[in-house]
């Protein structure tokens, strides 16, 4: 059962309440190269991405948001360390969100300013506390980065943005450990009702931060937490993408696009099935529908091991076993993946 959090809008987004979980990523280009950054943008907004964020270190890259927002269609956020008068500014330049800790950036009246400027475009801030940047005083309570010290230094951060009845806020509290991480979120979900942003800091290459954030986020999102996600990849920023929509595929939550199931093959394998079905998922990716497709190794246990499947084949000698819907249709010779791919359009 999803955690009811209260609704904040970003861009055209909402996040909370039973809105779908948003999938985004992170810019990995150097600010000061536009072109790039645009470039990047255009290719995770085409993966899907849903909403965008990006660093914006010095006054002078502000220019990337209206650059950006040219180009793609998606809410962006401006990811800001320290410095209020870049908020300030992104905000003017249009941003649809800022991610900025209030306690970082100096007084109440620079936090006040933040806030004014945000509330009068209704743009929200996201505050974002990793288990590296704990505050000194934190640390020294707890002695190390435990769930409990995230969850204190959210609530801080929280709080003064809450003095100024600011309340259009969404948090997250990552960790690249994934008890910690998880254990954070679960205690910062009682606390609180703002929408979260989950994900698994400093996660790792491909392989290692695949799996960290399957476990994290995922496990997570089967707990109901959860709003908006970010797989954090030492990779490009599209298989960040890739992956948040897999992972919430398997924490079966309705997301659009075809689901391969594969068998890992064995003994009685027949066909080709791994190169069948990297070929499939390839020629399927501009598939928008929700299908699940089935490439098993088998016809005497394929069809029944991949009983969930909407559609699927599995393999004879030199042929295949076309099945819908549990339902088996013909034999395919010659061009399967082709002829497969077609009949996922017909379905
Ligand atoms: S579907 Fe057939 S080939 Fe694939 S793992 Fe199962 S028994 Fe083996």
């Amino acid at each position: 059962m999803r955690r009811q959090k209260r609704e904040v809008k970003v861009g055209n987004v909402v996040l909370g309440g039973n809105h779908p979980v948003a999938v985004q990523t992170m810019l990995n280009v150097p600010a000061r190269d536009v072109e790039g950054n645009v470039r990047q943008a255009v290719q995770v907004a085409e993966a899907g991405c849903q909403i965008l964020r990006f660093s914006v270190p010095t006054l002078e890259d502000v220019r990337l948001i209206p650059a950006i927002k040219q180009a793609v269609d998606i809410p962006l956020v401006a990811d800001i360390h320290f410095d209020y008068r870049i908020a300030l500014e992104c905000v003017a330049a249009g941003i649809d969100k800022v991610r900025i800790n209030p306690g970082n950036i100096g007084d109440d009246s620079r936090v006040r300013q933040v806030v004014q400027a945000c509330r009068a475009k209704n743009i929200p801030i996201r505050i974002g506390v990793n288990a590296g940047s704990l505050e000194k005083e934190v640390l020294a309570k707890y002695g190390a980065p435990v769930p409990e010290a995230l969850v204190e230094s959210a609530m801080y951060h929280v709080r003064l943005l809450e003095k100024h009845d600011f309340n259009d806020i969404v948090i997250s509290i990552k960790s690249s450990n994934v008890p910690t991480m998880m254990q954070a979120y679960r205690l910062l979900s009682d606390q609180c009702d703002y929408p979260l942003h989950v994900g698994v800091t400093e996660a790792g290459t491909y392989r290692m931060g695949l799996i960290k954030s399957g476990m994290g986020i995922g496990g997570l999102l089967l707990e109901g937490i959860g709003d908006t996600l970010r797989v954090s990849l030492t990779d490009e920023p599209v298989k960040e993408v890739q992956a948040g929509f897999d992972i919430l595929r398997a924490a079966g939550h309705a997301v659009g696009g075809p689901e391969i199931i594969s068998c890992p093959t064995c003994g009685r394998t027949n066909i080709a099935v791994a190169a069948i079905a990297d070929e499939v998922e390839k020629r399927l990716q501009g598939y928008k529908k929700p299908v699940k497709v089935a490439v098993m190794g088998c016809i005497v246990n394929g069809p029944g091991e991949a009983r969930e499947a909407d559609i699927g084949i599995a393999g004879g000698k030199d042929e295949a076993l076309l099945f819908i819907r549990g339902e088996k249709v013909r034999m395919l010779r010659g061009d399967i993946v082709g002829q497969l791919v077609d009949e996922v359009y017909k379905l």
